[in-house]
């Protein structure tokens, strides 16, 4: 078997000028050091070290992430790769400091990658690079088959942020609507007793690599203690859709912190049976990429969950505003839990329907006040909120409008390929498919005799929401 060493670049580098200069740096070094010695070879895309399993440097340093060998059996000490490992090893640090993070088996220490991953990167060392400015395709033009896992490569970087722990780093400027991550669990669990669960989730651990373990262990627990393993996996799990009892645990999506205001929005789509991560905004080059943790309460009371489920005081952009100002914003928040419910109450859609649809309109004001353009998933419920107001008494023009409202914006935060979003897409060309169609009363029927297509944006807007002109 022999033992592997070696060092991972941690986080990797990025294409900016600074790492660009760095890495031409130390190849410089590594091909002054060794310029005598047969061995190391320049090849069309790395220098080689004909030792040992032939570790490589590429020319483009943010195509590397690891240099190592095996350092024990026959070939690898006749070669002399150990001493390659080491001289490398050391002139990266010279060069790069703490990020070049050395291991070695014979210490019971391993990289810090996959080895999947490693080869994955490893491929692209002839391939040209995109654009760094180009913004990515937007998930229309992007069915989400392809391997997402090379997009990760050029959409983001893990770095270690102060105060944070890990987190997810945007390396160029990600459109809204953009498919940041696509990833299947590490693994699952449902919710049980802890002391049940933690030898339920021992047992999936010890399936694992040896690489993903470490990986799982590296994760954050807030609950430290008698049942680790349940501690990281209640931290860190997402719920495997809205109402699933559920959980996945993710290796990266896992790593992507919280904001009261996030830039991303995370969702389980099953037909793929993994979690994707969408851009609710744009999202700058350097930017942190952020889900929400919170139920959106207001913020005494989701900061005391985000304590309590997570072991961190919220300093995101919201709750770091001057408490005038976050006292709107908790005010809004407040005001928009409570036309929430109301809307929710079947009681009401049965018997004053109109203003149930003018409280959606509130509703979607109050959203677009508090979260901007990153709205998007709230835009969608409030959407089908007011389709399922209108389905009820057989309105379909109106109906099949708010059902495209709410595709369009599910699009944005789950993709095309999401089962909510085509199903809101079959919404919007048969409403009447919808099974509380007519359920409630027919007194909104024939309305699909009236086109709405001669009308003003804002003639439309009043025809939509039942407004008197
Ligand atoms: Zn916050």
């Amino acid at each position: 078997m022999g033992i592997d060493e070696g060092f991972d670049m941690i986080p990797p580098l990025s294409r900016e000028a600074k790492d660009v200069k760095d890495w031409e740096n130390f190849l410089d070094c590594v091909r002054t050091f060794y310029k005598d010695d047969p061995k190391v070879e320049t090849n069309s895309h790395s220098i080689g070290f004909n030792a040992g399993e032939y570790p490589e440097l590429p020319f483009e340093g943010h195509k590397f992430l690891r240099f190592s060998s095996k350092i024990s059996g026959r070939i690898a000490s006749d070669t002399g790769v150990e001493n390659y490992i080491n001289m490398v090893t050391s002139m990266a640090k010279i060069i790069f400091g703490p990020r070049v993070q050395h291991w070695s088996e014979a210490f019971d220490q391993y990289g810090h990658y996959g080895w999947e991953e490693i080869h994955r990167v490893r491929e692209t060392w002839d391939k040209p690079d995109e654009p760094m400015s180009t913004a990515p395709d937007p998930p229309a033009a992007e069915p989400g088959q392809q391997s997402a896992q090379d997009k990760h490569l050029k959409l983001f970087e893990v770095q270690q942020l102060p105060g944070k722990g890990r987190g997810l780093i945007a390396l160029c400027d990600i459109a809204k609507g953009t498919r940041i991550v696509r990833e299947k669990p590490l693994f699952t669990i449902d919710s049980m007793p802890p002391a049940q669960l933690d030898k339920v989730i021992a047992a999936k651990v010890k399936a694992l690599s040896k690489e993903e373990q470490r990986q799982f262990l590296a994760l954050h627990n807030n609950s430290p203690g008698k049942h680790a393993f349940t501690g990281i996996a209640k931290t860190n799990c997402l719920p495997c859709g809205s109402d699933s009892t559920t959980g996945g645990i993710y290796l990266t999506i896992c790593l992507i912190n919280h904001s009261c205001l996030p830039n991303a929005h995370n969702n389980w789509n099953e037909d793929y049976e993994e979690e994707t991560i969408h851009a609710t905004k744009p999202i700058k080059a350097g930017e942190e990429i952020t889900i929400d943790y919170s139920k959106a309460d207001p913020s005494h009371i989701r900061q005391q969950q985000l304590r309590n489920s997570f072991g961190f005081d919220c300093q995101c952009t919201l709750c770091s505003l001057p408490p005038q100002q976050l006292k709107l914003s908790d005010d809004r928040r407040v005001q928009i839990q409570r036309l929430d419910d109301g809307i929710g109450d079947p009681m009401g859609m049965l018997s004053r329907p109109g203003a149930c649809l003018a409280d959606c309109l509130s509703l979607l004001k109050l959203l677009e006040e508090e979260y901007g353009e990153a709205a998007s998933i709230f835009v969608a419920r409030a959407c089908y909120d007011a389709f399922q107001i209108s389905v009820a008494h057989s309105d379909r023009s109106r109906a099949s409008a708010f059902a495209e409202r709410a595709y369009k914006a599910r699009i944005i935060c789950e993709g095309e390929d999401s089962p909510a979003t085509q199903r809101m897409k079959r919404l919007m060309e048969n409403p009447a498919s919808h099974r509380n169609f007519g359920a409630c009363s027919k007194k909104w029927k024939g309305s699909d005799k009236f086109l709405p297509s001669s009308l003003s944006a804002d003639e439309f807007e009043s025809w939509l929401w039942r407004r008197a002109t």
